[in-house]
Order: structure tokens, then C-alpha cells, then sequence
């Protein structure tokens, strides 16, 4: 009876140390048919009730939508139920799980940089495990399961797993957990493709040229100042 107990302890807690990508995801895929479906009609209802001039002032909505979202790299089914849906693909079959090759990891549906490959490290759980990400690759979110944090690339929002900490595998005591079909390595030497950029990263390089030329301006003001000054 005793081993039965320990057997039991021991099962729960290998599942909480080594909680991959999993089960919660597939709630998570379902969740968000039903949140698509219950929009889709409450938007039949508003149709309804809706006067011509509304409808073409949200005709002209929709073009706008699709005029500013970028046209990203063709995906696989599983690579779009686990990018889009957040899904996730098997432990142990990912083309990348084991990879050692040198590279860079970047991320499948938009090519921005996400991993190098000298933060991969082998944690035997079943996916590419990193250590660190490239410096603003990576964004973490609260999963929706209420106790994990989500990973999603940073310039197009695609899902890539989880982030695990205090599991003290490496020095940096991070464990990002990625889906293989996210990522597509590009092998050290080779030419990177080039970033499809998301309206948001577009929205963020824009307000951070205008800050630039606003701090350029000041300082042309103040440095001008300066000489009237001592003349
Ligand atoms: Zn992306």
C-alpha cells in the first residue's frame, strides 16, 4: 500500500515538473471555437439591426483590416493549430527536440528571431527547451489555464509553448518549452529570411523613430540655446 502512495507522489509530481506544452492546450483550442462561434453570431444579430449606412461604414472596416494585416508565411494545419490556436504538437516528435546545430530559431509563420541556438539545452521533456530568448523576441503572457505562462512571438503574436522557471536545469533557471512546428532553424552562415512585420511592430519602429527625431530636436534646441548664450 505504502509503494502504491509513493508510486502515486511520484507520478504527480514527474507530471508537474515536466508539464510540456500539454493537456490544457486542447481546452484552450476548444475555448476559443466557442468564443469564435458565439462572435460570429452576434455579429449575424447586429447585421440584422443594422441601417445601409452602418453597413457599409463596417464594409469599409473590414477592408481596412485586411489592407493592414501582413501576408505571412503559408502554414501546415498543425503548424497553424499550435501557432493560431494554441495548440500543441506531441511530446517527442518535433523535428527540432534533440537539434544541436548551430543557428538561429525563428519563428515559422512571420521569420522573426526568437532563439539562439547556444540557449538550447536537453531537458528530456519531450520539446526544444531554451534558456533565454533574443532580446525582445518573446513576449510572456498568463495562460488562460491560470497557473502557466504562455510564450508568443513577439512581432506577430503566434503561440509558442510555455515558460518554466525555478527548475534549476541551467544557470539561468528558464525553461522555454517550444513547439518545433513554431520555429524553423536557420542554420549559422545561411541568410536570414527577411521579418513579415505585424501593424504592431510597424506601430512601435513608427513611434520609436518619432521619439528619436523628438529627443534629435531637443537636443538641436538645447545645443542652439547654448550658443546664443555664450555669444
Ligand atoms: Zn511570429
Amino acid at each position: 500500500m505504502r509503494n502504491f502512495q509513493l508510486l502515486i507522489l511520484a507520478t504527480t509530481l514527474s507530471c508537474s515538473v515536466f508539464t510540456g506544452c500539454g493537456s490544457a492546450d486542447s481546452t484552450l483550442i476548444s475555448e476559443t471555437s466557442l468564443t469564435s462561434s458565439t462572435s460570429g453570431q452576434q455579429d449575424v444579430n447586429q447585421d440584422k439591426s443594422q441601417t445601409n449606412e452602418d453597413k457599409k461604414k463596417s464594409a469599409s472596416k473590414k477592408d481596412d483590416r485586411k489592407m493592414t494585416q501582413p501576408k505571412y508565411n503559408t502554414l501546415t494545419r498543425l503548424e497553424r493549430d499550435v501557432l493560431e490556436k494554441k495548440g500543441t504538437e506531441r511530446a517527442f516528435a518535433g523535428a527540432y527536440t534533440d537539434t544541436k546545430i548551430a543557428g538561429t530559431y525563428i519563428c515559422r509563420r512571420c521569420n522573426a528571431a526568437l532563439y539562439d541556438s547556444k540557449s538550447k539545452f536537453h531537458s528530456d521533456c519531450g520539446w526544444p527547451s531554451f534558456d533565454d530568448e533574443i532580446k525582445g523576441g518573446v513576449d510572456r503572457l498568463p495562460d488562460a489555464d491560470g497557473y502557466r505562462i504562455e510564450i508568443v512571438c513577439h512581432n506577430c503574436e503566434g503561440h509558442l509553448g510555455h515558460v518554466f522557471l525555478g527548475e534549476r536545469f541551467t544557470e539561468k533557471n528558464t525553461r522555454h518549452c517550444v513547439n518545433s512546428v513554431s520555429m524553423k532553424l536557420i542554420q549559422a552562415g545561411r541568410t536570414m529570411p527577411e521579418v513579415i512585420k505585424s501593424p504592431r511592430t510597424l506601430a512601435e519602429e513608427k513611434r520609436k523613430a518619432e521619439a528619436e527625431a523628438e529627443a534629435e530636436a531637443a537636443a538641436k534646441a538645447k545645443s542652439a540655446l547654448k550658443d546664443s548664450d555664450q555669444n
